[in-house]
């Protein structure tokens, strides 16, 4: 027998108009390009996406076809996150980090139609527009007064605000099927060519249901959220869609990152909730140790994209009363996974265990289902201790890359997330390495992860890796490379004696390298794969 219920398909666009009827008056704050801060109102962004849908009709966008966003967090980043979807077509989120090499392949792999960018890109996209043949227009997000006197490039250029202004607000956002494509995002691909992730309407909206629930990212009316998350990374972790959902007022940074900025915008717009990966954090808290200061607002930070180190967990709460949710997830998986909220029994955890928790990636939000699996497949038991390969399974996983020129990835219906984990018996998951970044010495595998976060115990170390370096005896053995803190005198030796009481022996780094930086790859994690290569033969040839 049938339910008798309505039968509405889940659409992004049905997001935006949820804001404007029900939290019309919300504010939303953006950092521009143009220097100042614009504010403006859900009622208005609607307005005017509504404008932008028209714009790509009159630009003869069909339906399924690719449009391509270069461009910060901002109100007309947000405008195209939902005319684009919305209008049928597909939003192509573009990271101006990548190589300009990858960032061409992805937009002629993708077939962008059309390429919008902010205007710090415009010596990028002038160099992008001479290698690429399927966009014919780019548009310059900003207005009349700040476009550039000649484009290099014979394709043409057009102007936001123009084509805002040309075009009127009557648009009826159309019935699409809700297992169309939305929204588009390639891994930063750290090895091979990028892969493109191609997300649905329905996807997309019951991602946005799940991450918003209180043991996820628990946003509400009440909230005023900061995605430092850059909006052309895997749709910003869904903060625009679930503000937009829950009617939270939301304050996007544009490009000003560094900890003065943040802070600044913090305090000024009163944030509640902010997000992003570790990386940004730390500029943040050295800026704010620096002045003093304190956060008089901000309740909770959302840390993920790699693995958040018990040392900020520590300073965040205990020094600034910001609570720390860390989570993991990955652009297959649109992309949160789980979250580290606590069950009713561990409210009452003692503090080292309740860090512990905190260490760990978390539990499985309800639309995820996990596993970890052994080298013959075979899956492990949830003990805390076995350490296998994380497969997962849910209504946000892709089944296929875009472009279908990679074999279908999954195995058995799961999705292999290259992540290697152990997961306890209440179900949260620690992702101990990436498997290419696993250190394998004489057949037992040491997390390069918990050496890490032992080292950022240490009160003079800024930041930590560790990777493995080829050993005559043991095959592998850990490497660790050290930044330290301004002023500090910290040596190997003092470092390494500090891990005594703190990881295995045997796990302890053969050696400790200072170093002033680690380098970081589009997404502020550190490119380990690069570090590897620098240091593979450190033991062989020392
Ligand atoms: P890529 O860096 O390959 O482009 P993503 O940005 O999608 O891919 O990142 C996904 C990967 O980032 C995960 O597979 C995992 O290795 C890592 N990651 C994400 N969140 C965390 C976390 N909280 N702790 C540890 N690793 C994380």
């Amino acid at each position: 027998m049938q339910g008798l219920m309505m039968q509405q398909p889940l659409l992004v666009a049905s997001l935006l108009m949820h804001a404007e009827r029900h939290h019309g008056e919300q504010e939303i704050v953006s950092c521009r390009v143009e220097g100042d801060v614009h504010r403006y109102r859900y009622r208005d962004l609607a307005q005017r996406a509504r404008r932008m849908a028209n714009v790509l009709a009159s630009l003869g966008i069909a339906p399924g076809e690719r449009v391509g966003t270069l461009a910060w967090n901002g109100y007309r980043h947000m405008e195209l996150y939902f005319a684009v979807s919305g209008s049928g077509a597909v939003l192509h989120t573009l990271n101006p980090r990548l190589h300009i090499d990858q960032l061409s392949y992805i937009i002629e792999h993708a077939e962008d139609r059309v390429v919008f960018f902010d205007m710090t890109f415009l010596p990028l996209i002038e160099r992008i527009a001479a290698r690429v043949t399927s966009p014919k227009v780019f548009v310059a997000m900003t207005d009349r007064a700040n476009m550039p006197q000649a484009f290099s490039h014979s394709s043409t250029l057009m102007c936001y605000e123009d084509l805002i202004d040309l075009h009127g607000d009557a648009f009826e956002w159309p019935l699409l099927d809700e297992n169309s494509a939305s929204s588009l995002c390639y891994t930063s691909g750290t090895t091979g060519n990028p892969k493109g992730v191609l997300y649905s309407h329905r996807s997309t909206v019951l991602h946005t249901y799940a991450a918003a629930l209180p043991d996820s990212l628990n946003c509400s009316a009440r909230d005023v959220i900061l995605p430092v998350v850059p909006m052309f990374h895997v749709n910003a972790w869904g903060l625009p869609y679930i503000a937009c959902m829950v009617g939270a007022k939301l304050v996007l940074p544009g490009p000003a990152l560094d900890g003065k900025s943040l802070y600044r915008l913090i305090e000024t717009e009163q944030v509640t909730l902010s997000a992003g990966v570790p990386t940004v954090w730390q500029g943040l808290l050295s800026h704010v140790a620096e002045q003093g200061g304190s956060f008089s607002s901000m309740r909770r930070t959302l840390i993920g994209g790699a693995p958040c180190p018990t040392a900020m967990t520590v300073e965040f709460q205990e020094r600034y009363h910001v609570d720390v949710l860390h989570a993991w997830g990955m652009t297959e998986l649109s992309p949160v996974g789980t979250v580290c909220s606590f069950k009713m029994h561990q409210t009452t955890l003692a503090c080292h265990a309740r860090y512990a928790l905190q260490a760990k990636q978390g539990r499985s939000v309800f639309g995820i289902d996990m596993k970890i699996a052994g080298p013959d497949g075979e899956e492990l038991p949830w003990d805390g201790h076995a350490t296998g390969d994380l497969f997962v399974r849910g209504h946000w996983v892709t089944r296929q890359y875009f472009g279908g020129d990679d074999a279908p990835p999954l195995r058995d219906g799961w999705f292999p997330t290259g992540d290697v984990a152990k997961i306890d018996s209440d179900g949260f998951m620690q992702i101990t390495d990436r498997s290419k970044d696993v250190i394998k010495s004489g057949g037992e595998w040491i997390s390069s992860v918990d050496i890490e976060n032992a080292a950022c115990l240490h009160p003079h170390v800024a930041m930590a890796v560790c990777i493995a370096a080829r050993h005559p005896k043991w095959d592998e053995r850990p490497l660790l490379l050290i930044s330290t803190r301004p002023g500090s005198t910290l040596t190997g030796d003092e470092l390494l004696a500090f891990f005594d009481d703190k990881i295995a022996k045997w796990w302890k780094p053969d050696a400790v390298i200072f170093v002033d930086s680690v380098p970081l790859g589009a997404t502020g994690k550190v490119l380990k794969h690069q570090l590897r290569e620098r240091y593979a033969n450190y033991y062989v040839s020392a």
